[in-house]
């Protein structure tokens, strides 16, 4: 208690210079390494911001806990888990290995790409685009930012160059575990990945799965079930092949995105937003990854 969390964010910024920033969508090669930002919202109703908190990013891969919730709240359990696992992986986030070795086909869990494109087919719409808008209301009305837009030049850089996920959907296609045609499923998934955010946004949406689905304007939007199971696949799924190393060194569910986003919930005590764009070999935050460490260690976060 009484810990100094400016100090803490100050002490953990040296780590953004050992990491590297993702370049394999080459619109976010150009963010800056050194930004590292972090915002606490209580599920008292308060909010603590440091450093770069105010700076916007990519969700990336953050967004696929949107995606799967949006998933569970338009389908039954039984017809979702038909297309997909929540089992934890060894593999990289766009890996395409299990998709062919596993006898069922499925993708291992959603929040790897593969997972995350048969989520996004089974939220409710007719058309790819009702998808993405379906997705991105629930996460506008979850954070209470109407304002959460596409950043344009981050989705047309993950469309130029975003043929491993055309690879992944379209073996997927081949499998019949993807239903619906592949190329405007994945331009509502790229546009998904590419809604901008900042630390704020992220942790409203962490509170809001800290406060299994009440929003902070009082409003349920999902309910205690359904947030106990997006937390427990982010606890064994959400830090990719990290996801063993994080649950031991900081112990609380999260999500990290290649836009240097981390979103972690702490159940019933608050949500946390993280920004930090400079990655681990995993694709996670580095100075991130360790900035959670240190908040766990000074305010036992860990739920273990
Ligand atoms: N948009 C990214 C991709 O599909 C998301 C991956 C990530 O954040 N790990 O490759």
């Amino acid at each position: 208690m009484g810990a100094d969390i400016a100090a803490i964010v100050q002490k953990n910024a040296r780590f953004t210079a050992k990491g590297q920033v993702a370049s394999y969508i080459p619109e976010l090669a150009k963010q800056d390494p050194s930004l590292l930002g972090l915002c606490l919202m209580h599920t008292d109703g308060r909010t603590q911001c440091f450093g770069d908190f105010d700076k916007k990013f990519t969700m990336q891969s953050v967004v696929k806990v949107a995606v799967f919730l949006s998933a569970l709240l338009d389908n039954s359990l039984p017809s979702l888990f038909r297309k997909i696992n929540i089992s934890p992986t060894a593999d990289g986030f766009n890996s395409i290995v299990s998709l062919e070795t596993k006898s069922d086909k499925k993708p291992l869990n959603p929040f790897i790409n593969s997972g995350a494109i048969v989520s996004l087919s089974m939220v409710a719409g007719g058309t790819p685009q009702d998808k993405f808008e379906r997705v991105l209301g629930l996460l506008q009305r979850i954070t209470g930012n109407p304002t959460l837009e596409v950043n344009e030049a981050v989705y047309r850089s993950e469309r130029a160059t975003g043929d491993r996920n055309r690879a992944l959907a379209y073996y997927m296609k081949s499998t019949g575990i993807l239903e619906c045609p592949v190329e405007p499923l994945l331009d509502a998934y790229f546009r998904l990945c590419s809604v901008e955010a900042d630390c704020r946004d992220i942790a409203s949406l962490a509170c809001f799965l800290a406060r299994n689905g009440v929003t902070a304007a009082g409003e349920t939007l999902a309910g205690r079930d359904t947030c106990r199971l997006v937390k427990a696949v982010m606890s064994t799924c959400g830090m990719y092949d990290g996801s063993g190393d994080f649950a031991a060194l900081v112990g609380i569910p999260a999500k990290s995105g290649v836009g240097g986003g981390i979103l972690g919930v702490v159940p019933g005590r608050c949500g946390v937003g993280v920004l930090g764009p400079a990655l681990d070999e995993h694709g996670n935050s580095l100075a991130g990854v360790m900035l959670l460490h240190d908040l766990s260690e000074a305010f036992d976060w860990s739920i273990y």
